[in-house]
C-alpha cells in the first residue's frame, strides 16, 4: 500500500479563502476588520520568521495586524503591562505572544494574563479547560488544524484507536483532547512510555509531535493507519523533515501528511479562524 498525501497547503488555502470572504462580508456590513496583535520579545530568528508569516497571512485575508516588537531586555512587568493594554483595547480582537520568551520572563504568567476571549493561540488554561470539558472555545491551533485536516479528507475518528506521541501543552495534550472530543479512543505517549513501537503499532490514527527527525519508524505503522506528522526539524542540509520516517511509513499507511506542507500551514490558518471567531464574539458583546 502507498499512502495518499494529506495536502495541508491546499486545505489551508481553502480555509484562508473562506476567511477572506467572511472579512469582505463584514466590511460590506459596516463592521471593522478583525485585528490580531502579535507580540515578539527578543531577537530569536526562528520566532521572527514565524511572526512575519503570521502578519503576511493576516494581510492575505484582510485582517489588520499590529506588531509589538520588544527588546530581549524587556521586563516581565513591561510585557504584562502591554498585555493589559491590548486586553482593554476594543480595536484588538486577538493577542498572540510568540514563544519562546526570554528565560527571565515567566511564559505561563504572560499567557494567563491574556483575556481568554482574545487568546487566539488557545493556550490559556481556561481555553484548554473548556476543551477538556467538551465546551471548546479558542482551540489550540496546531491540534485543531489537525482535526480540520482529518475532516477535509473525510477521516472520521469516531471509535478509532488514536495514539498521540508527545504530550506537550501546545501539541500532544490538546491533540489528545481534540481526538477524545471527536470520540476516538486515545492513548498519549511521552518520554516515559515503555513500549512506544507497540503503542504506535496499535493505532488507526497516529499523531506525532516530538521534535526528533525520523523518530517514528515506518515499520511500526499499522497497515492502513492514518499518519499525522506535526514535527518540524531542520536537517543539516537546511531542508525540513518531520518526526516520522516518511518513505517507509508511506508504504504502510493509508493517509499521511508530508513535512513541509502538512500540518504546518494549518496552524496559521487555524490562528486566523480563531481571530475571526474572536472578532465575531466581540461584535456580539
Ligand atoms: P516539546 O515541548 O519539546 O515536547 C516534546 C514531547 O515529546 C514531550 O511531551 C516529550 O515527552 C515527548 N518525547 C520526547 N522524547 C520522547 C520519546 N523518546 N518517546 C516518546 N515521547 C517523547 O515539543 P513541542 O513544542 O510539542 O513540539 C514538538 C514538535 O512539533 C517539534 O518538532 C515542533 O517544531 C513541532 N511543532 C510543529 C507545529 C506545526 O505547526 N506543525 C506546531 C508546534 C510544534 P515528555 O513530556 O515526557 O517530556
Amino acid at each position: 500500500m502507498t499512502a495518499q498525501i494529506i495536502d495541508g497547503k491546499k486545505v489551508a488555502q481553502e480555509r484562508l479563502a473562506a476567511i477572506a470572504q467572511a472579512v469582505s462580508q463584514r466590511r460590506a456590513a459596516g463592521r471593522k476588520n478583525p485585528c490580531l496583535a502579535v507580540v515578539l520579545v527578543g531577537d530569536d530568528p526562528a520566532s521572527a520568521v514565524y511572526v512575519r508569516n503570521k502578519k503576511i497571512a493576516c494581510g492575505q485575508v484582510g485582517f489588520d495586524s499590529r506588531s509589538h516588537e520588544m527588546s530581549a531586555s524587556t521586563t516581565e512587568a513591561e510585557l504584562l503591562s502591554l498585555i493589559d493594554s491590548l486586553n482593554t483595547d476594543p480595536a484588538v480582537d486577538g493577542i498572540l505572544v510568540q514563544l519562546p520568551l526570554p528565560v527571565h520572563i515567566d511564559s505561563q504568567k504572560v499567557l494567563e494574563r491574556i483575556l481568554p476571549h482574545k487568546d487566539v493561540d488557545g493556550f490559556h488554561p481556561y481555553n484548554v479547560g473548556r476543551l477538556a470539558v467538551k465546551m471548546p472555545l479558542m482551540r489550540p491551533c496546531t491540534p485543531k488544524g489537525v482535526m480540520t485536516l482529518l475532516e477535509a479528507y473525510n477521516i472520521d475518528p469516531v471509535g478509532k484507536k488514536a495514539v498521540v506521541v508527545g504530550a506537550s501543552n501546545i501539541v500532544g495534550r490538546p491533540q489528545a483532547l481534540e481526538l477524545l472530543l471527536a470520540r476516538a479512543t486515545v492513548t498519549i505517549c511521552h518520554s516515559a512510555t515503555t513500549d512506544l513501537a507497540a503503542e504506535v503499532a496499535s493505532a488507526d490514527i497516529v499523531v506525532v509531535g516530538v521534535g526528533k527527525p525520523g523518530f517514528i519508524k515506518g515499520e511500526w505503522i499499522k497497515p492502513g493507519a492514518v499518519v499525522i506528522d506535526v514535527g518540524i526539524n531542520r536537517q543539516p542540509d537546511g531542508k525540513l523533515c518531520g518526526d516520522v520516517e516518511f518513505n517507509s511509513a508511506r508504504e504502510r499507511a493509508s493517509w499521511i501528511t508530508p513535512v513541509p506542507g502538512g500540518v504546518g500551514p494549518m496552524t496559521i490558518a487555524t490562528l486566523l479562524e480563531n481571530t475571526l471567531t474572536a472578532a465575531l464574539m466581540h461584535d456580539a458583546n
